[in-house]
């Protein structure tokens, strides 16, 4: 069943009026009208059945037939430190991670990312790299997006993350003795762990230094330099599958060919 995102939905209310995009789609491309079924979700992880009553220029009005129980939250969070990228890499990143299951992205600006983003811009893109995230959950059936938070700086991010109780590694392509397999291994169980990934031209010895010291351990991906966005999702893949997120909680039917 086609999902739809409104805005804060009561459930209180018998009925929703999807607007804007949402209702152009539903009307114009999937030409659905009256006594049609839709599943609407809030994006804080509500998500209804509902059935369309008209459809028209004022949106599509529907009433709310069932409220279904959100779908568990990931046993363990991937937080995705991700520096900053040129063009549309990062917003590759957000849009596979978010299908891979990663529950935050932090962007964050070091001594070799190239982007700027300054305080007019940074409103656009953020909207933006949300409406990726949206799109994304609709798309791949997340219960909830992706959460973006705002751009900060290298060091405010290494020593925030180092209070906090979660597993903590830096992807370093200069790394030599620990890969992510060897670090995976040391790993009990991880309930959070977060990951850093470089911009484009990589980390400086001083920033893997103080990483080091808030806690993080240096892993490589191995001998091939990846670019940023390939690490940053080939990761993710990693530690979700390790994590037992791209799992299914019923196994398949196994099917006769
Ligand atoms: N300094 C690199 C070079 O010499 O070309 C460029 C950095 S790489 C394009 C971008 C980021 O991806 C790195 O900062 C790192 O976080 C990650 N990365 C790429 N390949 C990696 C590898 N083999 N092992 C660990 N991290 C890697």
């Amino acid at each position: 069943m086609r999902r739809f995102f409104v805005e804060a939905i009561d459930p209180e209310a018998d009925h929703v009026i999807v607007k804007g995009k949402e209702a152009r789609h539903i009307i114009s491309v999937l030409r659905m009208g009256r006594g049609d079924r839709l599943r609407l979700m809030d994006g804080e992880g509500h998500h209804y059945i509902a059935v369309i009553l008209e459809a028209g220029h004022g949106g599509v009005k529907a009433r709310i037939e069932t409220k279904i129980a959100p779908p568990p939250p990931p046993p363990t969070k991937t937080i995705l430190c991700q520096a900053l990228l040129k063009g549309d890499h990062f917003e590759y990143v957000i849009q596979k991670t978010s299908e891979l299951g990663a529950s935050i992205i932090i962007p964050f600006f070091s001594e070799r990312t190239v982007v700027r983003i300054n305080e007019k811009a940074l409103e656009s893109k953020m909207r933006r790299w949300a409406e990726i995230a949206k799109e994304s959950a609709k798309q791949s059936g997340r219960e909830s997006p992706l959460r973006l938070e705002s751009p900060v700086d290298f060091k405010t991010m290494i020593s925030r993350l180092a209070q906090s109780p979660c597993v903590r590694l830096m992807l370093w392509e200069d790394e030599g003795r620990c890969d992510i397999r060897g670090f995976l291994k040391e790993i009990e169980s991880m309930r959070v762990i977060t990951a850093v990934v470089g911009p484009e031209g990589g980390f400086s010895e001083k920033e893997v230094q103080s990483a080091r010291e808030a806690g993080f351990s240096s892993v490589s991906l191995g001998e091939r330099i990846l670019r940023a966005d390939t690490a940053a999702v080939a990761l993710t893949a990693i530690l979700q599958y390790e994590m037992g997120c791209l799992s299914r909680s019923m196994p398949l039917t196994v099917r006769h060919h």
